[in-house]
């Protein structure tokens, strides 16, 4: 059932629209600190002294790339997506993976308007494997809090499609409902873990293979979330509040509860892979490094 079948006026439908929570940028504030967080804590004892030392600032900078998305969209914002099924079908084998490779073919405009967050995650590992191999404190923090950022973001899945937010399926909204919504509402039923690290032998292939696990997610993301409002009627499908003089329409709490048990574990799992990639990426820049002592960096 569709969204505008169940709404009956047009005005309603107006202000839902207008005010249901808008950021499409990645994760919210929330889950990008609980990935971070837990990445911290799963890098080998000899990568601890330095990342348990700036712990709170990997911590907080996890969110600098939606900042700058905020101020300069047109340069910041295709850092964090691929639209990939811009490129035919599954697996989207004919986007050749390398960056001037797909250049050539499709053009820099159009490849890079359609997203670069798979190649956006190879630079940033060079650059935080050079800054550590210089043992440049604050290049290591930049590289690594803002690198942790973009891989999280390829871990989800409405960054992997052009109808990112549902908008070409009347579920708009939807981005922001399943990635930060839901992580907000749930995260006490999580059990998110330190992860063990993995060598990532190929930091381009591996950012593709998250983007593609990403996209087999979608139909489900979108199918759920119909499913989710099935049989409801309006004042159980939204909460209406009152703000400053305004009414707000914001999907309800029973939405949610049915959303959340309908993907089945999805967002936790989503999240829990995002630590061990985040920490596998900062531990294979390491290596790559020559795994240099960090501790007591200033
Ligand atoms: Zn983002």
């Amino acid at each position: 059932m569709r969204l505008r079948t169940l709404l009956l006026s047009p005005l309603l439908l107006i202000l839902a629209i207008l005010f249901l929570v808008t950021n499409t940028w990645s994760w919210g504030f929330f889950a990008h600190k609980e990935v971070h967080r837990y990445a911290v804590l799963s890098v080998p004892d000899a990568m601890q002294p330095f990342f348990a030392a700036y712990a709170d600032s990997l911590i907080a900078r996890s969110m600098e790339p939606d900042q700058r998305a905020i101020v300069n969209r047109k340069v910041e914002g295709p850092f964090h997506f691929i639209d990939i099924d811009r490129y035919g079908k599954y697996p989207f084998s004919e986007l050749p993976r390398r960056y001037e490779e797909a250049v050539k073919k499709y053009g820099k405009e159009t490849v890079d308007s359609n997203g670069t967050v798979p190649w956006r995650i190879q630079d940033f590992t060079e650059k935080l494997t050079k800054a550590m191999r210089e043992k440049h404190k604050n290049d290591i923090l930049f590289y690594a809090s803002n690198l942790g950022h973009y891989i999280a973001d390829a871990h989800v899945p409405l960054h992997s499609v052009e109808n990112y937010d549902g908008q070409l399926s009347d579920q708009k909204g939807v981005h922001a409902r399943w990635e930060s919504r839901l992580p907000e509402m749930f995260r006490k039923s999580y059990e998110l873990k330190p992860s063990a690290v993995e060598y990532v032998g190929s930091p381009l292939d591996e950012a593709f293979l998250i983007v593609l696990e990403s996209n087999r997610m979608v139909d489900s993301v979108l199918s759920m979330d119909l499913k989710a409002r099935e049989g409801l009627t309006e004042a159980e499908l939204f909460k209406v509040t009152q703000r400053r003089g305004r009414t707000e329409y914001q999907f309800s709490d029973v939405y949610y509860g049915r959303y959340h048990e309908l993907l089945g574990g999805m967002v936790e799992r989503r999240m829990q892979e995002s630590i061990k990639r985040v920490a596998s990426y900062w531990y294979t820049a390491w290596v790559d490094a020559g795994k240099p002592h960090l501790g007591g960096l200033k």
